[in-house]
């Protein structure tokens, strides 16, 4: 059933203390609306007051200091694509930007929408894992951070409360990944949900591997940083053995489903696949 809507509030924010007074009184936010619009459409949307964020001054900027980049939660995809510091540095990020939905939802769509939506198959999760993106939320109680990585901790479920406004995503300038490789397998190039997406980054210094991070998405109920496996190749020489050994620790590691998109077995096999590829580009 299609939702009615003069049944529903929309307010639009003036600053960011106005929507986190809105979000106090039970208003929830909507940006791109991209996820939250298919809700409101199909009648599934929980609640029926929102607040627009989107023009948000202080959530639609990039802004890039000596040590890190704070992205605004309402920057979107294709703002991203077309930022020459995070082209630059934060590769991985502007592929999976470029890679979500199609340019009329890379338009609207923002990376805060993303995160806090929360699906195990969104885009942008396994690049702000391999970065270690820290998130900055905002409510009237005051400013919190935390760390990307303990964001999700079950399906949909996120250490978040309900009168919290993700603020910025913060990427540290200081990374020493060197190496950096991120591939989607969807059924096609545009407007495809994720099979798999993956991201990797490492330091690689005469053959031995050093601070890699492997992340995964779509493979678990969470977007999935793969810390055994990073165990494995840390401080290692990389080599057939070695490649061969980690593919059977992440093929451990993620605990992939069979759904409408695709088949557990298909989904461990790629993560297997790209595991390889990305460690073969360090030989
Ligand atoms: C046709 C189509 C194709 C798509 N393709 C892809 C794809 O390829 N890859 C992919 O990953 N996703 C895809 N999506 C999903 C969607 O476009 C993205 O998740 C997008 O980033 C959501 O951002 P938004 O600003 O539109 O979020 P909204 O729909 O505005 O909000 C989504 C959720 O986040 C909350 N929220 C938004 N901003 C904040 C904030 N700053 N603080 C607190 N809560 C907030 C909202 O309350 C809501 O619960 C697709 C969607 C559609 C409709």
């Amino acid at each position: 059933m299609r939702s009615f809507v003069p049944d529903y509030d929309l307010i639009r924010a003036r600053d960011v203390a106005h929507a986190t007074a809105l979000l106090k009184e039970g208003f929830r936010p909507i940006a791109g609306g991209t996820d939250l619009m298919v809700l409101f459409n199909a009648g599934k949307l929980p609640y029926r007051k929102v607040v627009s964020i989107r023009r948000l001054p202080e959530l639609t900027g990039v802004v890039v200091s000596e040590t890190s980049v704070a992205i605004g939660a309402a920057v979107t995809y294709t703002q991203i694509r077309r930022h020459e510091a995070l082209n630059r540095e934060f590769p991985l990020l502007c592929s999976a930007a470029s890679w979500t939905g199609s340019l009329a939802n890379q338009n609207r769509g923002t990376l805060g929408g993303n995160i806090v939506n929360a699906s195990p198959a969104a885009d942008s999760a396994p690049a702000l894992l391999v970065y270690d993106a820290d998130l900055e939320f905002v409510s009237a109680a005051g400013v919190r951070r935390l760390p990307y990585r303990d964001f999700h901790f079950a399906y949909k479920r996120m250490n978040m409360q309900e009168d919290e406004l993700l603020h910025m995503i913060h990427l540290s300038r200081n990374h020493a990944l060197s190496q950096q490789y991120i591939r989607k397998v969807g059924p096609r190039k545009a407007q495809a949900i994720s099979k798999v997406v993956f991201a990797a980054g490492s330091e690689i210094t005469g053959k031995v591997i050093s601070d890699v991070r492997v992340a995964v998405g779509s493979v678990a109920p969470v977007p999935l940083r793969c810390y055994r496996t990073e165990q494995l190749l840390n401080g290692r020489r990389v080599s057939a053995p070695l490649i061969e050994q980690a593919a059977q620790t992440i093929a451990a590691e993620v605990q992939p489903i069979t759904d409408i998109r695709s088949t557990e077995s298909y989904r461990r096999m790629v993560v297997v696949n790209l595991l390889s590829e990305f460690l073969r580009t360090l030989e």
